[in-house]
């Protein structure tokens, strides 16, 4: 039985998000990977070498570049009757996707598949992460979202899967597409980080930032943000993390001045360690918290930095020491 799975970046080489795909369609079947988007043929290449992928579907574009969504989601369509499931990424470019192939399919997609007990019956969240349910999958192809950090990245092989090349036609007139802005930082990557400082609208007060972002660098921590700190303009968007943002799953995650509702929770549920910062004893992120600490955020960011700036081992966790 076979599996289509979309290639989550579209720039660039196959990503870790890309890999773990990989690893939950070969739950399912056999796995063809599809490439498309700026740099493809290079992502094509390179996805040729993640084991368990039979076959790379590299598709070209003449006059559209990159591809839009509305079109490859009916080039996905044409492709539909040869798999079982088609499955990609549940970030912004497979949730503007696979809905979209849903709707010329008349098929409504399972989202945020977080395990695959058999081909038929998967897990997902519902209610932001506060209750699980099965699904037992009755319509075929089924369309598949999943949740990354839930499978572990498909390792590399040695003997490259063949590529076959696949023309996608601009069948649908879409906007004019502008270019991709790439927002490059120094700090790790907010889905592949170990440690995540996560900073909450406590900080509107000081206006800035700063003292998640000190703390960030001092630990080689990427940054993440709650939806109240994008909105009262302290963080950009693509740093928020919840139900409507990015799902992390790091070793240690910091919130500081995080009220912890529940759709920000359903970001950080594969969190190995939470750390809480809040001076409200009742914040529901100190219920969830391993470690919880009532205070004033600035106060306890700046006796962080102080403690670290002295060498001294702050947290010690299951699989090594933080300093
Ligand atoms: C459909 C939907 C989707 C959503 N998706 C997301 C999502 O993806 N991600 C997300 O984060 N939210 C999401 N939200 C919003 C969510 O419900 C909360 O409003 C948001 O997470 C609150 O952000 P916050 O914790 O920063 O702010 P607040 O709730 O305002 O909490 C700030 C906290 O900081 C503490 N604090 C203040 N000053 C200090 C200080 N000096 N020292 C220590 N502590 C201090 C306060 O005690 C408080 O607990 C969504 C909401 C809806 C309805």
């Amino acid at each position: 039985m076979k599996v289509l799975v979309i290639a989550s970046d579209r720039l660039g080489a196959p990503s870790a998000a890309t890999a773990r795909a990989v690893t939950a369609g070969m739950q399912l079947g056999t796995v063809d990977l599809l490439a498309a988007g700026h740099a493809s043929k290079d992502k094509g290449a390179a996805g040729r070498l993640l084991a368990g992928v039979e076959k790379v579907i590299h598709v070209t574009h003449a006059d559209e570049f990159p591809p839009s969504t509305e079109n490859l989601a009916s080039l996905i369509a044409r492709l539909a009757p040869g798999y079982r499931w088609i499955l990609a990424v549940h970030d912004g470019f497979g949730a503007d996707l696979i809905p979209r192939v849903g709707g010329l399919l008349a098929t409504s997609p399972v989202t945020q598949v977080s395990a695959i007990t058999d081909p038929v019956t998967l897990i997902r969240p519902v209610h932001a992460g506060q209750a699980m349910v099965r699904v037992v999958l009755e319509r075929f192809p089924a369309l598949l979202t999943i949740r990354p950090t839930a499978f572990p990245p498909a390792p590399m092989s040695s003997s490259p899967a063949p590529v076959m090349e696949l023309e996608c036609v601009q069948a649908v007139p879409s906007g004019r597409h502008e270019g991709f802005v790439s927002i490059s930082s120094q700090r790790p990557d907010l889905s592949q980080a170990a440690i995540i400082v996560v900073g909450g609208q406590g900080l509107e007060s000081s206006g800035s930032f700063a003292a998640v972002e000190t703390l960030a660098d001092r630990l080689g921590a990427a940054v993440g943000a709650t939806r109240g700190a994008v909105d009262a303009g302290l963080a950009s968007s693509d740093l928020q993390i919840g139900q409507t943002g990015r799902i992390v799953a790091p070793d240690l995650y910091i919130g500081l001045g995080v009220s912890g509702a529940i759709q920000h929770l359903a970001g950080i549920k594969d969190a190995k360690v939470i750390v809480a910062i809040n001076h409200d004893p009742d914040a529901p992120l100190h219920a969830v918290a391993d470690f919880s600490l009532v205070a004033d955020l600035f106060d306890a960011a700046a006796h962080m930095g102080q403690i670290l700036s002295k060498g001294i081992d702050i947290i010690n966790l299951k699989h090594g020491t933080v300093r």
